[in-house]
Parts: structure tokens; C-alpha cells; sequence
């Protein structure tokens, strides 16, 4: 997959050098380029941004210079080439959205600063077929798109075929297929500042470990995200799930 990220602070980034995607880059399953939006400013002072039509507070991104940008990393022949523009105005991102995004073959991040990237930016790409997601990480405003991007960057990264060593810990993930929070994990030592690990884990029997998380993740999942509950469908739970 190909990763484009642009931003007027293309150091922001530099986390993506470290840890999993760091490593994904290095063996080849990611190709990651960082680029700086100034790169295609046509003036002195390298403009990005300009005072809002209309009135009010704070700068708006010029559309003219993120066209030019856009124009030159969007593969727009690329099969699945995806543009998109964080924003706290957009649709919030979840693991459904990291999900699709993971068999893209090019995903474009337009970091925004300021207030925003003039709409004609996401209304241009949209008209002319590029498939253009604006994505908000969370009901809060940040000062810029880098972070967001850092963020749906890992989720999406993550599932990228051979990306973790063990493709076994995808599956009982928080907000997998099964539509849950995950059950409470515990490690060595078996006891911890006067605390034990529940007994069950120790027992060696698999169906009964099973059920123990199933039931936790169900209770945490009721207690934390009442809302998941009750989005689950019927036919995804057993006679045991209904009797709790
Ligand atoms: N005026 C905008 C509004 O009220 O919707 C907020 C602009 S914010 C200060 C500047 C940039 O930060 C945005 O263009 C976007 O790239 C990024 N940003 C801020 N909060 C975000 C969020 N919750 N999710 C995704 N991106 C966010």
C-alpha cells in the first residue's frame, strides 16, 4: 500500500518511522512519503492560507495550492486511490473505516491547520471520481490534521496483510467482528500488589476460559458502551449470552 501524508508540518510524522509501521516501511509493506504543502506555493512568503470569504475568525488553506499538491501525489490511475481530509466535521472514524481503507492501494492525507481546507478541496476530488473520505477522529478539536492522520494511519496499517506477527490478536480485538469491547488480559506474576488473576485462567480448559471472556468482554462492553450492546445483532449471540 502507499501512504501519502501532507502537511505543513511534515516533522509531525516522524513518528512514523518507529514501532510497526516503521517496520512496515523497512521490510517494504508500506510505502510511506511525507510532503510538505509549501512545496507548491508560487510566492515568497510559501502562502498556504488566506482570510475567509464571508468574514470571521482564523485563516482558511487555499484551495489553489492543495490542488496542486493533491494533483501531483494522487495516483488518480491507481484502482482505489483515496483521498482523505481529516476534519473534526466529518464522519467519526472507526474501525469499520480502517477496515475498508486496508485493501486501498493509495491513501492521500490532507492535513488541514487553521480552520480548514477550503471546501472546494474535498467537492473537486469528489466530482472527479476520486473517492474522497473526511474523517474526524473524535468529537474534540485538534490545531491540525497530523495527528488524526497519525492515528488512522496505524489503524488502517495494522491489518495490511503480515503487518503483526501474529494475526491471531486481530481477532478478539475491541471492535471486531464481534462487535464487543475486549475481555481484561493478565500476565506474569500470577499475584500482584495483594491482586490475583482470576482462577479460571489458570484451569488449562479452554471452552471455560473461552466462556470467562466472552462473559467479561459482554459485561465491560454493557457497563463502558451501552450503545454496542445495543447494536448487536441476535444471531451473534448464544443461549449463554442471553442468560446473562
Ligand atoms: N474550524 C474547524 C471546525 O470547527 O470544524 C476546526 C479546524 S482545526 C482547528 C484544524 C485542523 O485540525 C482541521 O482542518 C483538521 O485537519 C484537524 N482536526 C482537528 N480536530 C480534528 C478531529 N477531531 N478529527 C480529525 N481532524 C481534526
Amino acid at each position: 500500500m502507499r501512504v501519502d501524508v501532507i502537511s505543513i508540518f511534515p516533522d509531525y510524522l516522524a513518528a512514523l518511522d518507529l514501532s510497526l509501521v516503521g517496520k512496515a516501511r523497512q521490510r517494504g509493506l508500506l510505502d510511506l512519503r511525507v510532503h510538505d504543502l509549501r512545496d507548491w506555493t508560487t510566492d515568497r512568503h510559501r502562502t498556504v492560507d488566506d482570510t475567509p470569504f464571508g468574514g470571521g475568525a482564523g485563516m482558511v488553506m487555499r484551495p489553489d495550492v492543495w490542488g496542486l499538491a493533491i494533483d501531483e501525489v494522487l495516483d488518480a490511475g491507481a484502482v482505489g486511490a483515496h483521498l482523505i481530509v481529516p476534519t473534526p466535521s466529518g464522519e467519526v472514524f472507526t474501525q469499520r473505516h480502517a477496515e475498508s481503507l486496508a485493501s486501498a492501494e493509495q491513501l492521500v492525507f490532507a492535513c488541514g491547520r487553521y480552520e480548514g481546507i477550503d471546501a472546494r478541496v474535498a467537492q473537486h476530488y469528489r466530482d472527479a471520481g476520486v473517492t474522497v473520505h473526511e474523517l474526524s477522529i473524535g468529537d474534540y478539536v485538534l490545531n491540525g490534521g497530523e495527528v488524526a492522520s497519525l492515528v488512522m494511519i496505524e489503524a488502517v496499517a495494522r491489518l495490511i496483510p503480515g503487518m503483526v506477527g501474529n494475526p491471531d490478536s486481530l481477532v478478539e480485538e475491541s471492535h471486531g467482528a464481534a462487535g464487543l469491547l475486549e475481555y481484561p488480559v493478565y500476565t506474569k506474576p500470577p499475584s500482584w500488589a495483594d491482586l490475583e488473576i482470576p482462577e479460571v485462567l489458570l484451569s488449562g480448559h479452554h471452552a471455560k476460559i473461552e466462556r470467562w471472556r466472552r462473559d467479561r468482554a459482554l459485561e465491560r462492553t454493557a457497563r463502558l458502551r451501552p450503545d454496542m450492546i445495543a447494536a448487536l445483532s441476535v444471531t451473534g449471540l448464544d443461549k449463554h449470552d442471553l442468560a446473562l
